[in-house]
C-alpha cells in the first residue's frame, strides 16, 4: 500500500551540525501550511505513470480514494506545529485518501516542543506514534551540537508519550558524539528501562558549510575518531539485541512488531508519496523530489523527476535490501536482467555465513552490516 511523508521545514533554532530543509523563520508557516494543503489537494494520480495501479476503496465518504496505510510528519520539528495546522493537515489527507484503520501514523517531536497537551491532541488525530529527537542524554553533548533541549526533557518527553497512551516510542540518538560505548549504553538503558520500543541511532555527520564542521576543523578532537565511533555502534548493537531489540536495518532497532512501517517502504522499494518542501516521492522506479526553497515550492516547481533506468534499479534494490532485513528478491532481479545467483562472489559470502538465502531472498547476517557497503559492491552486475 502507498505511504505518504509529509515535510515540515520548521525549526526553534537551528543545531550546529544541520544540513536538513528547516528554517527558523516561523512567519513563512501558515503560508507554507496552505502551499501543502493545496499540495495534497491537487496530488494528480494521472501526473503518474500510466501502471500505478494504486489500491482504490471507498473512503467513509463513499468517494473512491487510494488507500494508504502510513503517514510520516518529519521534519524540522512538527511538534511546532500548533493544533489548527495539524487538524487541516489531517483534514486534507482524509479528504484524498482512504487511510486504513490500522494505519501506522509517526509525528517527529522534540523534547523541548512536546506538552502534554500536545500529546494528547495527537492521540485525538490518531497518531499513533512519537519519533522524539533525544540524540544524547548527556547535557554537555546535547549543547555543544546546539539542541535546545536538555536530557531530563528527553526523559520527560518519554514519561508524557507514555502518560498520554503511546505504546509505540521511537527515540533517534546519535553515535559519534561520544567515544565512551559504556557511557552511550547507559543512556540507552536509561531510555529502554522507560519502555521505549525503537531506537534509531545515527552517526554524526559533519556536513560541510555546518557551524559543526568549522568548529572541528579547527578542533578535530572534539568528536571521537572512526574507529571509537564504529566500536560504539557494534557495542550498541549487542546491547540492544541482548535486550530484546531487533537490528531489522543497519541504524534501527525495534522491539518485535514494532519496525516502523513507513521506514520498510524506503528499503523495500515499496511506493511513497512525499509533500512538502524538499519530499520526494517513489513511484513504480519513478523518483520525484519537490523544490528545496520556499519560492520555488509555492510556484510548483519540482528539483527532479526521473525514471530510473533497470541498471539503477538493480542497484538501488542491492543497496537497500542488504541494509535490512527484508533482504533483496532473486526474482525481481531477473525480472531486470540480473541473474544474481551467478555472481562467485554469492557462493563466496553464503559459505562464509555473511549472507544468507532461502528459495526467494538473500540476506546480509546483521553482524556484517557494518561492511554492507563492501558487500554490496561485491553484489552488483
Ligand atoms: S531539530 Fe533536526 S531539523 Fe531542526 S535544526 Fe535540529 S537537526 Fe535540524
Amino acid at each position: 500500500m502507498l505511504g505518504v511523508y509529509i515535510h515540515i521545514p520548521f525549526c526553534q533554532r537551528k543545531c550546529l551540525y544541520c544540513a536538513f530543509s528547516s528554517f527558523v523563520d516561523l512567519k513563512e508557516k501558515d503560508r507554507y501550511i496552505e502551499a501543502l494543503k493545496e499540495e495534497i489537494e491537487n496530488f494528480n494520480y494521472s501526473s503518474y505513470p500510466k501502471n500505478l495501479n494504486l489500491p482504490f476503496e471507498k473512503g467513509e465518504d463513499g468517494a473512491q480514494k487510494p488507500k494508504i496505510d502510513t503517514i510520516y510528519i518529519g521534519g524540522g520539528t512538527p511538534s511546532l506545529l500548533d493544533e489548527k495546522d495539524l487538524t487541516r493537515i489531517f483534514d486534507t489527507l482524509k479528504e484524498k485518501f482512504n487511510i486504513d484503520a490500522d494505519s501506522e501514523i509517526t509525528l517527529e517531536c522534540n523534547p523541548n516542543s512536546l506538552t502534554y497537551e500536545k500529546a494528547v491532541f495527537y492521540r485525538k488525530l490518531s497518531i499513533n506514534r512519537l519519533s522524539i529527537g533525544v540524540q544524547s542524554l548527556r547535557d554537555e553533548q546535547l549543547k555543544f551540537i546546539g539542541r535546545l533541549h536538555s536530557s531530563a526533557q528527553a526523559l520527560e518527553a518519554i514519561d508524557i508519550a507514555k502518560k498520554t497512551g503511546f505504546t509505540n516510542i521511537s527515540c533517534d540518538m546519535l553515535i559519534g558524539l561520544s567515544s565512551s560505548s559504556d557511557q552511550f549504553i547507559e543512556d540507552l538503558k536509561k531510555l529502554i528501562d522507560k519502555g521505549i520500543t525503537h531506537i534509531s541511532t545515527y552517526m554524526l555527520q559533519v556536513e560541510e558549510g555546518t557551524p559543526l564542521a568549522k568548529m572541528v576543523s579547527a578542533k578535530p578532537h572534539l568528536l571521537p575518531d572512526d574507529d571509537q565511533s564504529v566500536e560504539v555502534y557494534n557495542k550498541t548493537s549487542e546491547f540492544l539485541k541482548n535486550n530484546g531489540f531487533l537490528r531489522y536495518e543497519v541504524s534501527n532497532f525495534a522491539k518485535r512488531g514494532y519496525e516502523s512501517k513507513h521506514n520498510i517502504k524506503y528499503w523495500s522499494g515499496d511506493d511513497y508519496v512525499g509533500f512538502g518542501l524538499s519530499a520526494h516521492s517513489y513511484i513504480k522506479g519513478n523518483r520525484y523530489a519537490n523544490a528545496n526553497n520556499f519560492a520555488d515550492y509555492y510556484a510548483g516547481k519540482s528539483k527532479l523527476e526521473e525514471k530510473l533506468s533497470k541498471k539503477e534499479l538493480i542497484e538501488e534494490h542491492i543497496m537497500l535490501g542488504l541494509r535490512y532485513n527484508g533482504g533483496v528478491s532473486i526474482e525481481y532481479l531477473k525480472k531486470l536482467g540480473y541473474k544474481i545467483e551467478n555472481n562467485e562472489n554469492l557462493a563466496y559470502f553464503t559459505d562464509k555465513n555473511i549472507i544468507s538465502r532461502d528459495q526467494n531472498r538473500i540476506y546480509l547476517n546483521p553482524d556484517f552490516y557494518g561492511i554492507n557497503n563492501f558487500i554490496i559492491v561485491k553484489l552488483l552486475p
